[in-house]
């Protein structure tokens, strides 16, 4: 039986929120950010074990407390220079200790979407533990979307039909997916590595709640979103 593991890469710095300290440890309630994932894939009874990829120059991580999540979490200090370099890095520490197996699934999750539920986790591994290639949780585009030129205006209207917006967690088997981001370039996801072998992973419908932090305003509205859960 394949078992299934979570790997959050968390070196990356979130430049775009214009903040010092590094996006995944923004307090969000009163934690780092990176907390909110980490507690809903601890929490996911189907989940073996919870990978988190720190940068090597990471000084943060140890400022918290992670004792309650002690028989998941593993930490692995071997972030790289892009997300896709930290995923693959961890994939490689992972093997090294004999933690999985080639056909083991792994769930690759951005620290900074914190407010992923265990619904939509377990409706993501149901839909996919028997499949082929692999997914991803994504949600329909809603948006009118307008192509820019070097000016700033609309050169024209894209068409929305079909059209996904890629979220996280990515859920492909550990020997694929580290074939696939070792033969990538340039790629924001673990979907896109795995397109570049001319496959197709499947979309599995998400909600707009899964959103990733990016800009100062997304922190507000995820802490109003976890407050909600939290005092419904
Ligand atoms: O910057 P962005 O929001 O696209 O990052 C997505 C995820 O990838 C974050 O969890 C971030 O910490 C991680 N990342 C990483 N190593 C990098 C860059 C980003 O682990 N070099």
């Amino acid at each position: 039986m394949s078992k299934f593991f979570a790997l959050i890469p968390a070196a990356g710095f979130g430049s775009r929120m214009g903040n010092e300290l590094p996006k995944q440890y923004l307090s969000l309630n009163n934690k780092p950010m990176i907390y909110h994932a980490i507690n809903t894939l601890c929490q996911t009874r189907l989940i073996t074990e919870v990978f988190v990829v720190l940068a090597p120059s990471d000084n943060e991580w140890l400022k918290h407390e992670w004792s309650e999540f002690s028989e998941k979490l593993i930490v692995l200090n071997c972030g790289g220079v892009t997300r896709a370099e930290s995923v693959l890095n961890g994939l490689t520490a992972a093997k090294e200790k004999r933690l999985v197996g080639a056909n083991d699934w792994i769930l690759v999750h951005d620290a900074a979407r914190p407010c992923l539920t265990s619904i939509q986790l377990e409706k993501l591994i149901n839909e996919l533990a028997d499949d082929k290639v692999g997914g991803l949780l994504a949600v329909p585009v809603a948006d009118t979307l307008k192509r820019s030129d070097t000016e700033g205006r609309i050169a024209h209207t894209e068409s929305r039909e079909n059209l996904w917006q890629a979220q996280t967690p990515q859920m492909f088997r550990y020997d694929l997916l580290t074939k696939a981001l070792r033969n990538a370039t340039n790629v924001t996801d673990d979907a896109s590595a795995i397109e570049a072998l001319g496959l197709h992973p499947k979309l599995v419908l998400s909600d707009a709640y899964n959103f990733k932090v990016t800009y100062p305003q997304d922190l507000a509205l995820a802490e109003l979103i976890i407050q909600k859960r939290n005092n419904p």
